[in-house]
């Protein structure tokens, strides 16, 4: 017999022994037997998750006294390490294996070719399915697959029968104690709640096909609504052409008319299985494949096909909709491989308390609008999905950058004194909702937040900041698909407006490209640019574009039709680029005016200092400005040429260094006496010492995280400016080996707490 024919047979025996009415050790005596002889092999055991061991449970030619007496622990022994890795083992020579265990009790030393596959439940190896024979050979593909089936339907028979004690798979220390994992950090805060996935895990209730024509007539029809719902998304006209975006969906189109996998689907429903299953079975066949061939472009696509095949099952199964669409039930902590800006927006926000991906960097998308929603994230956690179940318990540290799984009381004790203390200085920080930042010597501080979208101006009163001193107006387009319509602008822009009602808003134009883009705007610059933080961005983009900064300059202009307008361009490299974004709000002006529409009582334009060679002609610049705002997360990576998203990097040069803070003093030193309003709205003005070096180099006003308002309010409070100043310059001077440590030494003899 062929090996194809045995698997077959194995497969119909089986469906055979499962329909009949015998007791379970019965049913696994009878398996072990098919088994052993489909494969001609001597030997075929299970090994079934007991107590935290693996229990021999029935075996065809090893010492029958065994059964039930053999243990082993998880990773013990070859049995063990498959479950342990919950991957298949195929040796010719089981005794060379580094992991191999001699049990005397059972005989087998006589035994020297070995195969195992995990018995897999609910993403977790219960079991242990192996054979073995005298002769040395390894066991052929088709005998390792028909094995790899078996164990799938001795998954759903054992979870039936229930040989398998479910608290025990829960709670079974080896795989789902506790245990702490590190990723990056991609916003801080910390967090608690119950794990939920994005994409719910599909649960196959049926491994063996009733009706094999049935099946068939269903991954048919699921074959073609998938392949439907990928043509529509390539059509669609709004994702632009070229880019990787179209790349990817090419790859999707590829996958999902790939005959050999459909094949392969349909030969796994004719050797017995349902659609579900047989999708599965050649996904975990394939995924087996791709662990052996260590290529990170091979992965990627991996991924893809790991996508499709998972859709694939939803359809199949009618299992629809992602966890926003079923709703959150409590604290919830989202875990995904990773995630657009829009599918983040679709969750619960006052539930949704954290987010785990596998994948993510510091600027995709979906993390600028995590941290707008002020919601801790974690990404680049390799292998995420493997070690987290639904319902788990995490903390999530996104100070630290870890991610504690199933903590043990202790954990969580300590990790809520923390969150608690966290919280107890965020209540008192709130006192500060109404109080003016005047500093001990009576300069009124400007403290105002930074926002981009609608749902943030809520937050405007509920810190008490002076206004939004940054509205990043390029989150509209980052969570739209497809280029926002004027309208749509205008409609945003007024509300905005309205809800800050008699505090400022400074909105910038669209910053799009760098790390910011868009799958619908591209252009062949943009491709090529090997180093796009530096690239076709900002302004360079917005200029080029014109009709796009016309769109945006007439729906601000209505918007802010009666009110005062502000409007700060970003990434103004040289003084003719703000003249140039400047004259294409005139001619809108004008042309509002011809269409006699109500006009901003007045308008103040600004720009952005994140260039540094600007601040070499800020003598030119200045006088055609109304404020500046200096961006400092550009700026410090153009400063030292140190990539703003290179987690590498990170930590690597401080915001407190000499050469930074010179810079600002010379920018400041420049202003002076120009009629122009001097701000910084990066990320380093939300931060205590970082805030309290830049009132000691002179500056008034900071745009800032909304969360940070309280903090910096009450610490400004403290700082007697005067003195504060008179350090600062000293340290400018007379540098001391380490400025950070000197400011936090100056704030801390003073009573104001550094961090
Ligand atoms: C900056 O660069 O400091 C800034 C505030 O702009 P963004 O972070 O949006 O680039
Ligand atoms: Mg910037």
């Amino acid at each position: 017999m062929t090996a194809a024919a045995a698997a077959r047979q194995i497969l119909t025996s089986l469906h055979e022994i499962m329909a009949s009415r015998q007791h379970a050790q019965g049913k696994l005596d009878a398996v072990v037997d098919i088994i052993g002889e489909g494969l001609d092999s001597e030997v075929c055991s299970i090994y079934l998750l007991r107590e935290g061991m693996l229990e021999l449970y029935a075996t065809r030619g090893l010492n029958k006294e065994a059964v039930h007496v053999t243990r082993l622990a998880i990773g013990e022994g070859l049995t063990g390490t498959i479950a342990d890795n919950i991957e298949t083992l195929n040796l010719a020579e089981a005794a060379s294996h580094p992991d191999f265990a001699y049990r005397p009790e059972t005989g087998e030393e006589k035994f020297h070719s070995f195969a195992g596959v995990p018995i897999v439940y609910r993403e977790r190896a219960v079991g242990v399915l192996c054979v073995q024979h005298v002769e040395p050979r390894r066991y052929e593909d088709i005998e390792i697959e028909a094995l790899q089936t078996t164990a799938m339907v001795l998954s759903e028979m054992i979870a039936h029968a229930e040989l398998i004690d479910e608290e025990e798979v829960a709670l079974s220390d080896a795989q789902t104690g506790p245990s702490v994992a590190t990723g990056l950090t991609l916003v801080k805060g910390l967090a608690s709640g119950t794990a939920v996935f994005h994409q719910p895990r599909i649960t196959i209730e049926q491994v063996m096909a009733e009706d094999i024509e049935a099946e068939r007539q269903r991954v048919y029809r699921a074959f073609a609504k998938m392949r439907d719902q990928i043509d529509n998304l390539t059509n669609q006209s709004e994702f632009g052409v070229g880019g990787e975006h179209e790349e990817v969906l090419q790859t999707y189109k590829m996958f999902a008319y790939d005959e050999g996998w459909s094949r392969r689907i349909n030969e796994a429903i004719d050797s017995g299985l349902t659609a579900e299953a047989a999708i599965e079975r050649v996904q975990q066949r394939t995924r087996m494949r791709m662990r052996e061939i260590d290529d990170p472009l091979l992965a990627d696509r991996m991924h893809d096909l790991e996508d499709l095949s998972n859709r694939l099952i939803r359809i199949v199964s009618g299992q629809l909709g992602t966890a926003a669409t079923q709703g959150l039930q409590g604290d919830t902590i989202l875990i995904a491989r990773n995630l657009g800006p829009a599918e983040l927006l679709e969750y619960d926000k006052r539930r949704l308390k954290g987010v785990v991906l596998e994948e993510g960097s510091l600027t995709a998308h979906v993390v600028i609008v995590a941290r707008a929603m002020g919601i801790p994230v974690i990404g680049r956690l390799r292998g995420l999905r493997g070690m987290v179940r639904e319902g788990d318990h995490l903390l999530v540290d996104a100070e630290k950058g870890e991610v504690t799984f199933r903590p043990a009381q202790p954990m969580i004790e300590a990790f809520e004194a923390r969150f608690a203390k966290n919280r107890e200085k965020q209540a008192a920080y709130a006192e500060f909702r109404d109080v003016e930042p005047f500093t001990r010597d009576g300069t009124r501080i400007h403290v105002m937040m930074n926002a981009g979208l609608r749902d943030d101006m809520s937050t405007l009163s509920v810190v008490g900041a002076d206004g939004v001193g940054l509205f990043r107006t390029e989150f509209q387009f980052l969570v739209s698909a497809t280029l926002p319509a004027r309208e749509k602008q205008l409609r945003l822009y007024r509300d905005v407006l309205d809800a800050a009602g008699e505090k400022p808003v400074v909105f910038r134009t669209v910053d799009i490209g760098g790390d910011k883009a868009l799958p619908y705007l591209t252009s062949d610059s943009m491709e090529d640019d090997e180093n796009p933080a530096m690239g076709w961005r900002g302004l360079r983009l917005a200029l080029e574009r014109e009709g796009l900064l016309k769109a945006q300059a007439r729906a601000l202009l209505e918007a802010a039709g009666g009110r005062r307008l502000y409007v700060m361009f970003p990434l103004v490299s040289e003084p003719w680029e703000f003249d140039a974004a400047k004259a294409v709000f005139e001619e809108q002006l004008k042309f509002l005016k011809q269409q006699k529409k109500p006009l901003p009582e007045a308008i103040e334009f600004g720009a952005m200092l994140e260039v540094p060679a600007l601040a070499e002609v800020l003598d030119i610049l200045l006088p055609k400005l109304s404020f500046i705002s200096i961006g400092t997360n550009d700026l410090t990576q153009f400063l030292f040429a140190a990539d703003r998203a290179n987690p590498k990097l990170a930590e690597r040069y401080d915001w407190l260094s000499l050469s930074i803070l010179r810079f600002l003093s010379r920018v400041v030193r420049a202003n002076a006496g120009h009629n122009v309003r001097l701000a910084v709205c990066g990320e380093m003005g939300g931060r205590r010492l970082e805030a309290l070096a830049l009132l000691g180099l002179g500056i008034e006003r900071l745009s800032i995280t909304p969360v940070a308002v309280g903090s910096i309010k009450e610490m400004v409070r403290k700082v007697d400016l005067p003195e504060l100043r008179r350090a600062m310059s000293g340290w400018l001077s007379n540098p001391p080996p380490d400025i950070r440590a000197a400011l936090r030494h100056w704030a801390t003899e003073r009573g104001i707490e550094t961090d």
